[in-house]
């Protein structure tokens, strides 16, 4: 990619006559990607500005930036490039960029199914054409416009995705991507919020269309209205659509799809059962006939097709290993992003990569390796496992590569021991079927895993901090491993937000933090006398919540001749748990008075039912009085500590009385405490397992533990390897219960047992290994909870340490 003096000349600023040119685009300050050829867009998001980073860019040798305003500090130590607008400003640099390139370009748009599409395509249409495509799901106002910068004069054919939330968007999306094919895949009500009709929605989404040749679309004469050009449709119901699928069998895990097109009939066999998939086959088989692929070559290539993961995933490597398996896909975009997101990992300062030979990067073999040991420099990668003829070839010379001819050879011939305490990438195209590396590296557990959505948690995240005044501060609690969600991983995320503070509940889970290298300030709930010196060590805040623990806590302080050490006073205003009562602030003032040891940081107290507005009165009672113990305290002491009383019901309920700063749990994990609040987040969680075995069982038998279930005609019954020892809890059990499977319920039946449980599948269509929900978006944990009459509080953080955690980020 070169960014030209040509195309510079479509931003409203003077870089174009010094004729620079640039060879990276970047928004990202932590890319190792960046340097003096990056053009640094700085973005200011809801949560995030990158002016904020621009000294710590110069320091890794970024000199131009394309900025809102030059911040005081930095002026004159680079070269700004002043807009209005930055995000505008990207995005119409990328569409002089695609101006560039008048090949054919498919744009892909739709409620679901834009990845699986893309990549589909690309897998199904490399063979006649040099594809470039979105990596990931890069869809989004910013996405798209870096997708486009992977374009080069090599390429024949681009692929982009184009998602949009809010109205005006498409229309920036379109005249970037300039597609000259439209794709329209599902519409379902995904982000709905921006508009206020599915018709608005529509209407907006067609407009990615409007200089297309041609759209591709599920027949369906109401949103053909909407579509401004001539439509290549597909059905399973109506035979008036250009490709009609006539019938579908299916049969061990394929299904063979009858269909008619310019009324010939023609058979394919695809390698799925689920509707989606087979709706998202179809889709693709329009696009190639449009592309007048033969019906030979399309039954070839689609009985070939595989299931994609769509993200990059981080599992938990052998010998602490941390890796992250992008074991489908190798071209020069995606490494760059890998190297990206290997690069976010910090978790280990080792890294290993294993990479395939790289098809389709549009470049000549010479210049793409050359980029290719360019990048692996430039990201401080200490050894390099190349695996495949080329790649071996052209980076021989490269110190620390390691370099074997075929995947079953490095099987054979490496020692996996090798690999400890260490971040491993493993990319590799698809052929070279690396996924036997992941399971040969990765920690063998149990089928059973609780998914973390890390953009779930920064989106609920921004809808607390956006109904708080911008200046208040945020505790996040991630007492209780991130209530059941994970500790390390979740407070990594949260120090990325740059929340103020995290909340813990015993000193041993703040050590924890501190060992893993979270920097954030902790705030600990129950401080042990025993753990002080611990606490010291580790700089962890304790909450101080009695004259006997203060007193002892002033001793070790006088003793360790501690300087305003950071502590925070909790009051009690009716909760009756912990906390200085009214009438013992005599005293905590005096303790307090002239005493240079400790330093009172914050001063808090917690509301009993924030949650319920028939307590009103009483939660204000509490607010009440807590001010006027903060007001005593800052006016005896001549202190102004950070006041703290709203978890997040409270933020939810009475933003008002925000102080200085909250104290958010629950909501961050996608639990609201109303249905209106449940509404606005996003599900974090999800528990996932898998079926074990599949049985009949016949009229009169029956099923599990004390004969709890009587059959009373012939069931299937599926098996399921999780039980109340992973914390599922047997109330849940006896038909009051059910999983997810294909997404249809299966009801539990009988007894839930200690490690397993038995769901009827009679009505499913389903097979063993098939995926089961346990909880997510459906069930939710509040269904859960009400049915066993308990919170989801305690269903989240019952969940066994046992159950793998998996985080992903888009
Ligand atoms: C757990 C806890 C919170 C957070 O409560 P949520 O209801 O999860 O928001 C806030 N403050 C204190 C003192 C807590 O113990």
């Amino acid at each position: 990619m070169k960014i030209t003096s040509e195309i510079l000349a479509s931003l409203p600023i003077h870089i174009s006559h010094s004729g620079l040119e640039f060879d990276h685009v970047s928004i990202d300050s932590r890319s190792l990607q960046n340097g003096n050829s990056t053009l640094f867009f700085c973005l200011k998001g809801q949560n995030n500005d990158a002016h904020n980073f621009i000294e710590s860019l110069i320091d890794k040798g970024v000199q131009h930036f394309v900025v809102e305003y030059i911040p005081e500090k930095v002026k004159e130590k680079a070269h700004f490039y002043t807009v209005e607008n930055t995000t505008t400003a990207l995005q119409n640099l990328a569409k002089a960029y695609k101006n560039q390139f008048q090949i054919e370009t498919i744009a892909i748009t739709g409620s679901n199914g834009k990845t699986i599409v893309k990549e589909w395509l690309n897998f199904l249409l490399s063979p006649d054409f040099s594809v470039v495509r979105s990596p990931k799901s890069f869809n989004s106002q910013v996405g798209v416009p870096l997708s486009i910068f992977g374009i080069n004069e090599n390429h024949t054919l681009g692929i982009f995705e184009a998602g949009i939330s809010l109205r005006g968007e498409m229309q920036k999306l379109e005249q970037i991507i300039q597609p000259t094919i439209g794709i329209f895949t599902h519409l379902g009500n995904a982000h709905q919020e921006g508009f206020t009709t599915v018709e608005e929605k529509i209407k907006e989404k067609c407009e990615l269309f409007k200089n297309c040749n041609i759209t591709i679309l599920e027949k369906n004469d109401w949103i053909e209205r909407h579509i401004p050009t001539s439509t290549f449709t597909w059905s399973f119901e109506d035979p008036n659509a250009d490709v009609f699928i006539l019938s579908k069998d299916r049969n061990n895990q394929k299904t063979s799809l009858e269909i008619v097109y310019k009324k010939e009939k023609h058979k394919v066999t695809i390698p799925f059962i689920d509707d989606i998939s087979l709706e998202n086959t179809v889709t693709c088989i329009c696009t190639l006939l449009y592309l007048s692929v033969d019906f030979k070559t399309i039954t070839e290539r689609v009985s070939k097709l595989y299931n994609i993961e769509i993200r990059l995933q981080a599992k938990k490597g052998i010998n602490n290993c941390l890796l992250i398996d992008d074991s489908f896909s190798s071209d020069y975009q995606s490494l760059k992003i890998a190297l990206d997101f290997l690069e976010q990992q910090k978790l280990h300062l080792k890294k290993t990569v294993i990479i395939s030979d790289i098809f389709q990067s549009g470049l000549n073999v010479n210049e793409l390796y050359n980029n290719v040991i360019k990048l692996l420099q430039q990201n401080n990668i200490q050894r390099i496992i190349t695996i495949g003829e080329t790649i071996g070839q052209y980076l021989k010379d490269v110190p620390h590569v390691i370099s074997f001819t075929n995947t079953q050879s490095f099987l054979q011939q490496f020692n996996t021991q090798s690999f400890e305490n260490e971040t491993v990438l493993i990319k590799g195209a698809r052929n070279f079927h690396f996924d036997e590396i992941v399971v040969l590296l990765e920690e063998k557990v149990h089928e059973t895993v609780l998914e973390i959505n890390l953009d779930a948690l920064t989106s609920n995240y921004n809808f607390y901090k956006q109904k708080l005044k911008p200046t208040t501060k945020i505790m996040v609690m991630v007492k209780a491993f991130g209530y059941g969600n994970g500790g390390y991983e979740i407070a990594k995320q949260l120090a990325h937000l740059k929340v103020d503070y995290l909340g813990v509940a015993f000193a041993d889970e703040g050590i924890e933090l501190r060992k893993a290298g979270i920097t954030t300030p902790i705030m600990v709930l129950n401080p042990e006398i025993s753990s002080y010196n611990a606490m010291i060590a580790y700089d962890l805040e304790p909450e101080m919540y009695s004259i006997s623990g203060l007193t002892s806590f002033i001793e070790l302080a006088k003793e360790k001749n501690l300087n305003t050490y950071p502590i925070h006073l909790k009051i009690d205003t009716g909760m009756h748990r912990l906390g200085f009562e009214k009438h013992q602030i005599a005293e905590l003032i005096q303790l307090l008075q002239h005493n240079n040891f400790v330093k009172v940081a914050s001063v808090f107290s917690h509301l009993s039912a924030s949650d319920n507005k028939d307590f009103k009165d009483f939660t204000l009672k509490q607010i009440g009085l807590f001010q006027e113990i903060t007001d005593e305290l800052s006016n005896e002491l001549k202190i102004q500590p950070i006041r703290h009383i709203l978890n997040t019901s409270g933020i939810f309920n009475y933003a008002e009385y925000q102080f200085e700063m909250v104290r958010l749990g629950i909501g961050i994990y996608g639990v609201g405490n109303s249905n209106e609040e449940q509404q606005s987040l996003q599900n974090v969680s999800t528990l996932k397992s898998i079926i074990s075995q599949i049985r009949t069982v016949n009229t009169n038998d029956s099923i599990g533990y004390s004969r709890k279930f009587m059959v009373e005609k012939p069931m299937r019954i599926a098996t399921i390897p999780i039980g109340y020892a992973d914390g599922i809890r047997r109330a849940w059990g006896n038909e009051k219960g059910y999983v997810t499977i294909n997404n249809q319920k299966a009801t539990i039946l009988g007894n839930v047992c200690m490690d397993m449980l038995m769901v009827d599948v009679t009505n499913i269509f389903c097979n063993e290994r098939d995926e089961v929900i346990i909880f997510g978006e459906n069930p939710h944990v509040t269904e859960i909870a009400s049915v066993c009459s308990t919170i989801p509080y305690e269903i989240l953080t019952s969940i066994s340490q046992r159950v793998k955690r998996i985080f992903y980020k888009n």
